[in-house]
């Protein structure tokens, strides 16, 4: 049986003519009097109006970051504005000449492209990669003015070899291994190292730095015993004649909470976009976070009692709520964990996500009942929702967000990079 055939007499499924085809209107067979899309115009349609959900980062938040901490340094003290895996999820360019505007005198990514991206878009600040790249790399290095971090003599002299034969000067940053165990030579190998590579007349160390693996944690001696490597390093290094450069230790959590850990120069990554690194630096220093999210309704509906929403259905309507839904989800950063567990802000007063985040939209509920001094919201398709930010008193914060979802804020900034289109005020 061919599916044309009537089926038990019934006919719907055997429509012969039922595709659908685009007549292109500039086409000949376009009808007399059709206007042609113009594509220049259809494409410069507001990304907000295309899609009813968007992050908005708010300048002048992250240039008071950044002079609150640049305030905090001894004179002299360098401020190295941390942009990568793209400022955080806030846009590294954007990011960066906020930052650089703003007293930050260096920037730091974490991948070569990260570095080339900054240079295509006209940054000519120092950036330091803040990691050992391939030697396959090392002309890109070079030809964009990125500086690397490095740590082992393989790496070293095959980027001092391609700058010498193109008779340049390869400089680099040590990467120093006080405690993290990540990357970096150990620090009771650092004169064998430079033995190693110090003959060579292509490289130029112009810094040394290490990273703190608990700077954010409860006062402790792993911290301590860090720093103290890190100092008798130095401290060898100038014994033996050797000029360790700019010398950098601190991440945010160090810069307020340590400052003897400045050095020459601080890298502020975490707090330049308004979150803290711990909570032992909230009396320490204010920060306003830079990120919101919004969202516009896309419907809205009332809910039987009993009936369940989204994916599993393990949210119950209680029957006294409307349940509105927005086109944002977890593929644009707002993690499933978050399932239930966060609150959306509608004309000023919290309203509870509700059932599981789905991939490109969610629900939450709106509560019809009046109680005490709030008032009955009427939420329509395409109100406001914030997401993240504030809205009149109530304020939802990537921090909270963080908590609940298990994690640390940068992961939850970042996340929101992915999909949404993102604004700068
Ligand atoms: C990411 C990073 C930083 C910034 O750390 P925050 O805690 O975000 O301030 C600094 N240094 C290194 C080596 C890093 O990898």
């Amino acid at each position: 049986m061919t599916h044309e055939e009537p089926l038990n007499g019934f006919t719907g499924f055997s429509r012969k003519n039922n595709s659908f085809k685009y007549v292109d209107v500039a086409s000949s067979e376009r009808k007399e009097g059709a206007i042609p899309f113009d594509e220049s115009k259809i494409d410069e349609i507001d990304e907000r109006e295309r899609r009813w959900a968007w992050v908005e980062i708010d300048r002048s938040a992250i240039r008071h970051n950044v002079m609150v901490t640049k305030h905090l340094l001894r004179p002299g003290c360098k401020l190295m504005a941390v942009v990568k895996a793209d400022g955080y999820g806030h846009g590294a360019v954007e990011v960066a000449r906020t930052a650089l505007n703003s007293g930050a005198d260096e920037l730091a990514v974490a991948t070569v492209d990260e570095g080339v991206a900054l240079r295509k878009a006209g940054i000519s600040a120092p950036i330091l990669l803040l990691a050992q790249p391939p030697a396959t790399s090392a002309p890109l290095l070079l030809g964009y003015h990125i500086t690397p971090a490095v740590y082992t003599p393989e790496f070293a002299l095959a980027y001092g070899e391609t700058a010498d034969a193109h008779h340049m000067k390869a400089p680099f940053y040590l990467a120093l291994n006080t405690g993290m165990n990540r990357i970096g030579v150990r620090a009771e190998d650092v004169i064998e190292f430079e033995r190693q590579v110090q003959f060579h007349r292509g490289l130029q160390q112009v810094g040394t730095f290490t990273h703190f693996a608990t700077a954010d944690c409860p006062a402790n001696l792993d911290f301590e015993i860090q720093l103290k490597r890190f100092t008798e390093a130095i401290e060898n290094m100038r014994m033996a004649g050797i000029d360790p450069g700019t010398v950098s230790a601190a991440n945010s959590a160090a810069i307020y909470r340590y400052p003897q850990t400045h050095f020459d120069m601080v890298r502020q990554g975490i707090s330049l976009y308004g979150y803290h690194p711990c909570p032992e630096t909230r009396g320490m220093v204010d920060l306003r976070p830079a990120m919101s999210v919004y969202a516009r309704i896309t419907e809205v509906k009332t809910v039987p009692m009993s009936e369940g929403v989204s994916y599993g259905l393990n949210y119950r309507s209680p029957g006294s709520v409307k349940i509105c839904t927005v086109p944002l989800g977890y593929a644009d950063g707002l993690v499933r964990m978050l399932s239930g567990q966060t609150n959306f802000i509608l004309d000023g007063q919290y309203c509870k996500q509700v059932g599981n985040i789905c991939m490109d939209q969610c629900m939450f509920e709106v509560d019809l009942r009046t109680y005490g001094t709030r008032k009955r919201l009427d939420p329509q398709i395409g109100d406001v929702v914030t997401i993240v930010g504030r809205d009149g008193d109530a304020v939802t914060t990537i921090t909270e967000m963080a908590y609940n979802a298990h994690t640390i804020e940068h992961e939850i900034a970042i996340g929101f990079s992915h999909r949404l289109p993102r604004f700068y005020v």
